[in-house]
């Protein structure tokens, strides 16, 4: 199986890369492929730093790890971008290649607000981490209604939980507060370099 990690990585921070490692073994995932997003409906605009610099601090923070690689198919299109077109993309690229979406606990939750949900798991099975702060009963509630509604395949990850957010991490360089081991040192060097957030 190829994992899928598609986020806006706004910044990718130490949480993101912790989770897909932990992924890549538990499910002996032979690449995870992450996905910067590109132009993703449910985030606005104004909120998401340039998608160039999103994808270059992608490709720095997962250089080291032979298992990763990373897709342009969403910055590189131009409209707005799904993940139900992106799996079916990268499936293409794959064949005969079982693909697991990657994505944490509160994602889940606001599935139903995602483009084509029937595509999504027609093309993959969603590999979950939890997250900090979830409605446990709200989850699985809704896990079985993906269930029942789609015959969704969920695979529930074993990763610890980890409290790093993008948002505290642009919360923090906003208030200029330290983000050191939040993410990874290149990232971080590149942040500063481009006076980003
Ligand atoms: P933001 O705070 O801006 O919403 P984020 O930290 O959630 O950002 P994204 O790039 O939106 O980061 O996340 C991509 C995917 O990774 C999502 O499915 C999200 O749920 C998951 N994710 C991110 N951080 C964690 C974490 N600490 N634990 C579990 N899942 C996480």
């Amino acid at each position: 199986m190829i994992g899928v990690f598609g986020g806006a990585f706004n910044p990718i921070h130490n949480g993101h890369l912790l989770l897909a490692e932990y992924i890549r073994e538990e499910f002996k995932l032979e690449k995870i492929i992450f996905v910067p997003a590109g132009k993703p409906p449910h985030k606005p605009k104004e909120e998401l730093e340039a998608t160039q610099h999103r994808y270059n601090m992608v490709y720095k923070a997962i250089s080291s790890n032979p298992f990763f690689e990373i897709s342009g198919v969403e910055i590189n299109r131009a409209c707005l971008t799904y993940t139900a077109d992106t799996l079916e993309e990268l499936a293409a690229l794959n064949p005969g290649k079982e693909l697991g979406f990657i994505c944490g606990a509160d994602s889940i939750l606001n599935l139903t607000t995602w483009h084509n949900i029937s595509k999504i798991f027609e093309f993959a099975a969603l590999i979950v981490a939890g997250r900090p702060n979830t409605n446990e009963i709200e989850f699985q509630n809704m896990l079985r209604w993906f269930q029942d509604q789609y015959h969704a395949r969920f695979l529930m990850a074993s990763t610890p939980l980890i409290e790093i957010s993008s948002t505290q991490i642009r919360e923090r360089l906003n208030n200029g507060l330290s983000t050191r081991y939040m993410v990874p040192d290149e990232v971080f060097n590149y942040i500063q370099l481009h006076r980003l957030y």
